[in-house]
C-alpha cells in the first residue's frame, strides 16, 4: 500500500469510528429523558400544565403516587368509592420504602396528571420498563398495558417485559391506576421510571433502545469471537480467552436486560428462565472479569483470593440453576452486596499495579477503573440507591473498545517480533545458501564447471525455468553456459552487443540487476525469438574489480515472480560468482600459457605429448589405427638469413595457420621445435593419413607468405607420415618413424610426402622371425 493511501485509509477509518460512536451516543441520548422541568408528582398529583414536550422532552413520572397497600383497585372502584390513600415514592421496592410493607404482596398506585390544554386530543405514549412485579395499568379508565397476571396469591403469574403503549388523550387530566403484585422476587414494587411523552417521543425512545441493545449485542459478539479465534489460532494467552468469554456473556446479557426485544418475540417465554438468565449472565460476567483481571494483574493479585472469588461465582451459578426463582432473586441481592467487596479488592489491585508503573498498564488501569465505577453505579441503580439510568452496557462497550485497542497493540507487537524473527531466519538461510554456493563455485577452477555449478546453485536460491550466463568479450556477450534450454546449440550462437541491446545496455549503465515483471508487454524483448514462454526476467551483472565480466539472465514462465528481494539476493550471489568466474578464467589463461606455444599458438611439445598420450591410450582400447605426420619447413634457415628472423617468425605463424585450417577437430597439432611441426591423427588409417599429408603439403605450397602486398615468399615443406594400429608398439615408435619418413622426404629432394606403414613393417618383421626360426636347425636335447 502506498504511504499516501495508507494515511488516507487510517484517517477514513477514524472518521468512520467517530461516526459510529456518534450513532451510539445519539441513540443513547434518545433513551434518556431530557426533562428539564423537574416537575415531580406530589401527593399523587403531577402538575404538567407548564410542560412542553418539544422543549422539555418526555418526562418521567417519579415522585409521590397515591398508594393502597393490600388492595387491588380498579378505576371503577375509585369512581364509586373514595379510598384513603397513603403515599409512596415511585420507583422503589416496597420493602425499602416502609418496613411494614412486604416485598411479596399486592397494592395499587394512583396518579393524576394535569396537562396543558394543548395536549387535549393528542396521541400520547407511556413507556413502562420491566418492573419488580406483575402489573396492570389503566389510563383514564381504560386498561392500557399489563405484564403477567396480577393476583393476591402466589398463583399469580409474573412477567417482566417492558412495554410502550399509546393512547388518545381526550382530557386535560390523565388518571393513572397501577396494580402490582409480587410473589416471585425478593424485592417487589416498582423498579424503573415510567415515562410520559408524545407518541413520537416514546416510539423513538423504544426504537433507539432496541437498536442500541442489538448494536451492543453485535459488537460484543464480534469482539468476543475475534478474541476467541485469536486465542485458538495465534497465542495461547489465557487473558484473550477470558476476554472473549466476557464479551460473549455481555453480548447475551444485552438481549436479556433492557428492552428484552429478542425475548419478547417468544410469546410464552418462561419468566423464571428469563429472570435466571439475567442473574446467570451477571454471575458469569463477574466470573470472567475476575479471571481476566487476575491474569492481567498477576503480580499484584493473590491466587487464593482469585480462587475464592471464582468459587463464589460458581457457587451462585449452580445455586441459581438449581433453586426456585424467589430464592435465586434473594441470592442475587446477596451477590450484588458481596461483589462490593470484590470491587474494593479490584481497586486495591489496580493501585498496586499502578505503583509498579508499567507504561502500557496505564490504559488497562483506566479501562478497569471505568468498569469499576460503572459497576458501582449499576449496582446502586439496581439497589434503587441512585436514580441514574443503567449505563452498564454503554460503559462496558467503552471498556471493550479500549481493550480491543490494547489487544491490537499487543498483537501487532507480537506480529512485528515474529516478522523480524522470520526475516532474520530467512536471511540466515539465504546466507547459508549463498555460503554453500560460494563454496561449490570455488571447488573447481575449470570455467565450464564453475559456470555449470553457478547456474545449478543459483536455482536453489532464486527460482527460474531457464538461465544463461553471457560472457563478455570485446563488448560482445555470448552465452557460455545455459540451464533449462532445449536448443543450447542455437543459443550458443547468439551474440549480444551491449550498446545495441536495451536490456544489456541498462544493466551496463546502472551496474545493477534489471527486473522485468511482464516480458510479453516489454518492447525491449521484441527482437528475441524463442522466448514465447517467458513471462518474468531478471538480468544480473557479474561484477569483478568494478567491471562487468558477464551477465546472468534468469527466465521464468510465471508472471511477476521476481521481487526486489530477489534482485538483492542475485546481486550478492553475483559478487561471489564474479570472483569464482574470474579465478577460473585466470587459471585457464595460466594453463594456456604453459601449454601453448606463444608464437604459433599451437600446443608446445610438452602439452602435445600429454594430449597425444591420452589419445593413444584411447586408440589402444578401441583398437583404432592412429597416424602421425612430421612437418619440416624446407630451407628455413635461408629465409631467416635472407629476410630476417621476423619474417622467419611470420612464416612459422603462416604455416601453423594453414595446418590448423586444414586439419580436422579431432587431430592434434603441435610445434615440435624450431621449424618442425607434428600432427597426431587418431582413428586415421595409413591411406587416409597419406592423403592428409599430401593435402597439407599442397596447402602449404599454395599459400605463400605475402609481405608488403607484392612480395611473395614461397613456403614448402617436407612431410613424413607414419601409421600404426596400437597393440604392443608405443607412441614414440610412431613419431620416430614419422621423423624418419620426413628425413626421407628431405633426402628425396624436399617438398615431398614420404610414408611408412608400421603395421606392414611389423607384419614383415614377424614373418622374418618365423622364417628364421623355421630354417634354423632344431636343437637336440
Ligand atoms: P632443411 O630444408 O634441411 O630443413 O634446412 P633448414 O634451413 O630448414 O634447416 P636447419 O635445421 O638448417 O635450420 C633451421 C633454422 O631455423 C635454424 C634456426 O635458426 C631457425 N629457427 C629455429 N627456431 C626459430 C624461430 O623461432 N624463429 C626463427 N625465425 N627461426 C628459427
Ligand atoms: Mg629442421
Ligand atoms: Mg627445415
Amino acid at each position: 500500500m502506498l504511504k499516501k493511501e495508507k494515511s488516507l485509509t487510517i484517517i477514513l477509518s477514524f472518521i468512520i469510528l467517530a461516526a459510529l460512536l456518534y450513532v451510539i451516543f445519539f441513540l443513547n441520548k434518545f433513551t434518556i429523558p431530557t426533562s428539564s422541568s423537574n416537575i415531580n408528582p406530589k401527593n399523587g398529583v403531577l402538575n404538567l400544565t407548564t410542560w412542553d414536550s418539544d422543549k422539555d422532552g418526555y418526562t418521567d413520572l417519579s415522585g409521590q403516587w397515591k398508594f393502597y397497600w393490600n388492595q387491588l383497585l380498579t378505576p371503577k372502584d375509585f369512581s364509586t368509592t373514595s379510598y384513603a390513600p397513603t403515599y409512596m415514592d415511585m420507583p422503589i421496592a416496597l420493602n425499602k420504602h416502609n418496613k411494614n410493607y412486604d416485598a411479596n404482596g399486592y397494592a395499587t398506585y394512583r396518579l393524576i396528571i394535569n396537562l396543558n390544554s394543548k395536549y387535549k386530543n393528542t396521541l400520547l405514549g407511556l413507556s413502562v420498563p420491566s418492573m419488580l412485579s406483575s402489573y396492570k395499568l389503566w389510563v383514564n379508565g381504560k386498561l392500557l398495558s399489563s405484564n403477567g397476571i396480577v393476583g393476591t396469591s402466589i398463583l399469580s403469574s409474573p412477567k417482566s417485559m417492558p412495554t410502550t403503549s399509546y393512547f388518545m388523550n381526550n382530557n386535560k387530566v390523565i388518571n393513572l391506576v397501577l396494580q402490582v403484585s409480587n410473589y416471585n422476587l425478593k424485592a417487589g414494587g416498582t423498579k424503573s421510571q415510567i415515562y410520559l411523552g408524545t407518541q413520537n417521543q416514546i416510539m423513538n425512545n423504544r426504537d433507539a433502545s432496541i437498536a442500541l441493545d442489538f448494536l451492543y449485542f453485535g459488537i460484543l459478539l464480534i469482539v468476543g469471537l475475534y478474541s476467541l479465534w485469536l486465542y485458538i489460532f495465534t497465542t495461547e494467552e489465557i487473558s484473550k480467552l477470558y476476554f472473549s468469554c466476557l464479551c460473549m456473556t455481555m453480548s447475551l446479557r444485552s438481549l436479556v436486560i433492557g428492552n428484552k426485544y429478542f425475548l419478547s418475540l417468544y410469546a410464552n417465554i418462561n419468566y423464571t428462565l428469563e429472570s435466571k438468565l439475567q442473574f446467570l449472565t451477571f454471575y458469569l460476567a463477574v466470573y470472567f472479569i475476575i479471571s481476566f483481571m487476575f491474569v492481567t494483574f498477576k503480580e499484584s493479585s493473590s491466587k487464593i483470593i482469585n480462587k475464592i472469588c471464582k468459587s463464589f461465582c460458581l457457587f451462585f451459578i449452580a445455586a441459581t440453576i438449581l433453586s426456585s426463582l424467589l430464592f435465586a432473586s434473594k441470592l442475587f441481592l446477596i451477590f450484588k452486596l458481596s461483589s462490593m467487596l470484590f470491587i474494593v479488592y479490584a481497586t486495591y489491585i489496580i493501585f498496586k499495579a499502578y505503583r509498579n508503573q508499567n507504561q502500557k498498564f496505564i490504559i488497562i488501569i483506566v479501562a478497569f477503573f471505568s468498569t469499576i465505577i460503572i459497576s458501582v453505579m449499576s449496582m446502586l441503580y439496581s439497589m434503587g440507591i441512585n436514580n441514574i439510568n443503567d449505563y452498564s452496557l454503554l460503559v462496558f462497550f467503552i471498556f471493550i473498545l479500549i481493550n480491543s485497542f490494547i489487544l491490537a497493540m499487543n498483537q501487532s507487537k507480537a506480529y512485528k517480533k515474529i516478522e523480524n524473527l522470520s526475516k532474520q531466519k530467512e536471511q540466515y538461510c539465504l546466507n547459508e545458501k549463498l555460503r554453500k554456493a560460494t563454496f561449490l563455485l570455488n571447488s573447481t577452477l575449470n570455467l565450464d564447471e564453475v559456470l555449470e555449478k553457478l547456474l545449478k546453485s543459483l536455482k536453489q536460491i532464486i527460482p527460474y525455468d531457464s538461465a544463461s550466463f553471457f560472457m563478455e568479450e570485446n563488448n560482445q556477450f555470448s552465452i557460455r553456459a545455459g540451464y533449462g534450454f532445449k536448443n543450447m546449440d542455437v543459443l550458443c550462437k547468439i551474440r549480444v552487443n551491449k550498446d545495441k541491446d536495451l536490456l544489456f545496455k541498462e544493466i551496463y549503465e546502472t551496474y545493477t540487476t534489471l527486473l522485468v515483471t511482464n516480458v510479453k508487454e516489454d518492447n525491449r524483448f521484441n527482437h528475441y525469438i524463442n522466448l514465447t514462454n517467458i513471462e518474468s526476467w531478471l538480468g544480473v551483472p557479474i561484477i569483478f574489480n568494478n567491471k562487468i565480466i558477464g551477465i546472468l539472465t534468469l527466465d521464468s514462465n510465471k508472471k511477476n515472480i521476481y521481487t526486489k528481494d530477489h534482485c538483492d539476493t542475485a546481486l550478492s550471489f553475483a559478487f561471489n560468482a564474479g570472483v569464482a568466474v574470474e579465478n577460473a578464467k585466470l587459471h585457464s589463461k595460466t594453463k594456456q600459457l604453459a601449454c601453448i606455444d606463444p608464437l604459433t599458438s599451437l600446443y608446445n611439445r610438452r602439452s602435445f605429448f600429454e594430449l597425444a598420450n591420452k589419445s593413444f591410450d584411447k586408440a589402444k582400447l578401441s583398437v583404432q589405427p592412429i597416424s602421425s605426420i612430421m612437418i619440416d619447413i624446407d630451407d628455413f634457415k635461408k629465409i631467416n638469413d635472407s629476410l630476417g628472423h621476423h619474417t622467419g617468425d611470420l612464416v612459422l605463424k603462416r604455416l601453423s595457420k594453414i595446418c590448423s585450417q586444414n586439419l580436422g577437430e579431432n587431430n592434434i597439432l603441435g610445434r615440435f621445435g624450431g621449424e618442425e611441426f607434428i600432427v597426431l591423427l587418431p582413428g586415421t588409417s595409413f591411406k587416409q593419413a597419406e592423403i592428409v599429408g599430401e593435402h597439407l603439403r599442397l596447402a602449404i605450397e599454395n599459400n605463400p607468405l605475402i609481405i608488403r602486398k607484392s612480395d611473395l615468399i614461397p613456403i614448402t615443406s617436407s612431410l613424413g607420415v607414419a601409421s600404426i594400429t596400437p597393440t604392443t608398439e608405443d607412441l614414440e615408435y610412431l613419431f620416430t618413424s614419422a621423423d624418419k619418413a620426413m628425413y626421407q622426404a628431405k633426402a628425396m629432394g624436399k617438398n615431398k610426402v614420404m610414408s611408412i606403414n608400421l603395421d606392414l613393417r611389423i607384419q614383415k618383421k614377424h614373418e622374418e622371425i618365423r622364417n628364421t626360426l623355421q630354417s634354423s636347425p632344431k636343437l637336440e636335447i
